[in-house]
């Protein structure tokens, strides 16, 4: 029997490290797959994605910037895909039946619960960004029952929107939209995460004042690469408890994984030791 073949899709894709984590899950439990990348031109997406069964593809997980573009290919959208307006994993179910789901906020929050033991219920967090990946963060946040979010995008109309939608969905949780970066109350927060791209680059700058960074907080910086950022540095000078990104990654994987495979058990440790070595090498 030939591999049944899975992939990143995204522009570019190269650079991920998904296919070393899901081909370790593989050679583990003795799966008959393959995981490979697929760079797709904004142009070829379309014809890609007709493709899918001919080409013996069974499963994607999509990155960017094809995260929201995919909505349009799929026949069904969990909840998450609803609320979030993105796609991180597609289940081929047959020829044209795509089933697309979000992973990322179950990725975070199993992340923050199972390894940094932080419970966001009652809790008060602070999300700078209010794009895809602060959105299913929002999501898992006041699902939990987090008391209060605030938060802060350069775009308000995003940063609201989010905002209305959590007091909507969530009546429990007070999402509180700020105007300016000065309206976060980051002194009185238990969880500051950074959902931004801001820290990738070695001059980026520190996005809030360092002086209101505290030893009450967990700084979460969903960046991985560089694997400190300025936010994780200081924080961690402040006292604070701080994490970057591949944890997330990493259970966002473990959830892609069981989503194809329902009969199995991702084996975390071993995708967990693959992704180490893969960022050790970027
Ligand atoms: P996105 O949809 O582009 O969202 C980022 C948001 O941040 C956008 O709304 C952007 O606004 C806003 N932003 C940019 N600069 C800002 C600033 N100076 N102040 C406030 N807001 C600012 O991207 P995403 O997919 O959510 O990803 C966000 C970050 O998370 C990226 O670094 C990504 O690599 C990372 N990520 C990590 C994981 C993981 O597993 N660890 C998973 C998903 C994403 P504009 O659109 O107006 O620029």
């Amino acid at each position: 029997m030939p591999p049944k073949i899975y992939g990143v899709l995204g522009f570019p894709a190269r650079h991920s490290l998904s296919p070393a984590m899901h081909n370790a899950a593989f050679r583990a439990l003795k799966i008959n797959a393959e995981y490979t990348f697929f760079e797709k031109k904004p142009k070829d997406l379309e014809g890609f994605l007709h493709s899918l069964s001919k080409e013996n593809i069974y499963g994607l997980n999509v990155t960017i910037p094809y995260k929201e573009k995919v909505l349009e290919y799929l026949q069904w959208k969990s909840p998450e895909v609803r609320f979030t307006g993105a796609a991180n994993t597609i289940i081929v179910k047959d020829k044209n039946y795509l089933e697309g789901w979000n992973t990322d906020g179950i990725g975070f929050h199993r992340h923050l619960t199972k390894d940094l033991k932080f419970n966001p219920s009652n809790k008060t967090a602070t999300i700078l960004g209010a794009g895809g990946a602060a959105k299913a963060i929002a999501n898992q946040l006041a699902r939990r029952e987090a008391k209060i979010i605030y938060l802060y995008d350069i775009d308000k109309d995003k940063n609201l929107s989010l905002a209305e939608k959590i007091n909507k969905e969530f009546p429990k949780c007070h999402a509180i939209p700020a105007n300016s970066i000065e309206g976060l109350d980051i002194e009185n927060s238990d969880l500051l995460i950074n959902a931004t791209p801001v820290g990738m680059k070695e001059n980026d700058p520190l996005l809030i004042s360092a002086d209101k960074l505290h030893s009450g907080l967990l700084i979460y910086d969903l960046i991985y690469n560089p694997p400190e950022t300025k936010l994780i540095k200081i924080g961690k000078e402040k006292g604070a408890r701080t994490s970057n990104g591949l944890g997330m990654l990493l259970y966002q994987g473990a959830r892609s994984f069981e989503l194809w495979w329902t009969d199995k058990k991702a084996p975390i440790e071993i995708m967990r030791q693959a992704l180490n070595q893969g960022v050790a090498k970027l």
